[in-house]
């Protein structure tokens, strides 16, 4: 048995299949979840959906030896058993399942639990270990209805438009741009896609994904419609847009701040992210006898989810995945113990049996240098 199956180096690593799973850096062999950039890195061998591998080869990084894996497909892998299931998060997003000698671990990637539009659905997926996203994992993010919001949007665009200005909508090119122009079908507007976005939407397009008509920004013309962009294009394109104002689409918007710190019109809180509940809920639903919770408001979640659990599952271990980070593998070994439950301590220890196997996930005592300002959206 490996005393230490689990760590973070760059990303969740289990030492004994030599295996990362959305590591940032380059690793031997990793899973890559789905085809945001700060997920992909040039891994000699990646395994992913058909999806992210098609999204990721348009976005023309160089991964060397693609294994595609359609969603439920097992494969063998040193020992254990590798299966995606989907995340919901964007299109071809990916919950890994490890059936492995100490138990079933499930890594969420980037997860979203409401249905979405433009991208598979997330599935509970059971297991013995749970390692869960947390970039909403704070009380202050819980979402309202997605429909309301849709709603509020499309009465903003219509309110722009009475005004004789140009709305635009921000939102990243893959995932949620996608996300905005399905849920604008329907609303009566002319749909304009910055090109960046245009082409990822094409991808979208050729993936199968169901989408309304919709053009392309004209360098030349200007824009009738409601124009939907990434947020970084939007000071080249504004400018040559003319009497226009700006709405941004995230689950930041729950924080009262953004509207002035993003220097926007409005901001509307759709995520591609769960929200805290959900997470909550979902790591409920998965029922672990262990939970890391990693990047964002890891922390936050993972003292949430001590308080929430019912006495009777009081043995189950929750934490935050800490791990190598720079340091050597005989650092992390003999590095001594701490406080329990913060950061850069050995933050809990659980053992106990899984059908017949011992498990013993020890949180190593270094500190993970990632855990800074959450990304996502
Ligand atoms: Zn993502």
């Amino acid at each position: 048995m490996i005393a230490h199956p689990i760590l973070w180096d760059s990303g969740v690593f289990f030492p004994g299949l030599q295996l990362w799973l959305d590591p940032r850096l380059p690793r031997p062999r990793a899973v890559v979840s789905h085809a945001h950039s700060d997920h992909v890195a040039l891994h000699p061998v990646g395994f992913m959906t058909p999806a992210t591998g098609r999204l990721i080869s348009h976005r023309r990084t160089v991964i060397g030896r693609v294994h595609a894996l359609p969603y439920g497909t097992p494969l063998s892998l040193g020992g254990a058993r590798l299966t995606l299931h989907p995340a919901g998060h964007v299109l071809g997003s990916a919950q890994t399942l490890l059936e492995t000698d100490f138990g079933r671990v499930l890594y969420t990637g980037d997860l979203k639990v409401r249905a979405g539009l433009t991208a598979a659905p997330a599935s509970v997926v059971p297991a013995d270990v749970l390692v869960l996203e947390s970039t909403f994992g704070k009380p202050r993010y819980r979402f309202p209805d997605s429909g309301e919001v849709v709603d509020a949007v499309v009465r903003w665009c219509a309110r722009v438009q009475a005004d004789g200005a140009t709305p635009v909508l921000l939102g990243y090119s893959l995932g949620k741009g996608q996300e905005v122009l399905a849920a604008l079908a329907g609303a009566g507007f002319r749909l304009v896609l910055h090109p960046v976005l245009h082409a990822v939407t094409e991808v979208y397009r050729e993936l199968g994904c169901s989408l309304p008509d919709y053009q392309r920004l004209d360098r030349e013309a200007p824009a009738e419609g409601v124009v939907i962009m990434p947020p970084q294009a939007r000071r080249a394109v504004g400018l040559r847009l003319g009497s226009h104002r700006v709405a941004a689409l995230t689950g930041w918007a729950m924080d009262a701040s953004l509207k002035d710190r993003l220097q926007v019109d409005a901001v509307f809180p759709l995520s591609d992210h769960a929200d805290f509940d959900e997470l909550c809920q979902y790591a409920e639903a998965v029922g672990p006898q262990m939970t890391y919770t990693v990047l964002g408001f890891d922390e936050d979640l993972a003292l949430a989810l001590r308080r929430r659990r019912p006495a009777a599952a009081a043995a189950a271990a929750i934490t935050v995945l800490t791990g190598l980070n720079g340091g050597s593998r005989d650092q992390y070994l003999c590095a001594p113990m701490r406080r329990p439950g913060l950061r850069g301590a050995l933050a809990a220890t659980q053992s106990g049996s899984l059908g017949g196997s011992r498990l013993a996930h020890t949180a190593p005592a270094l500190t993970r240098e990632s855990a800074t300002r959450p990304t996502g959206s």
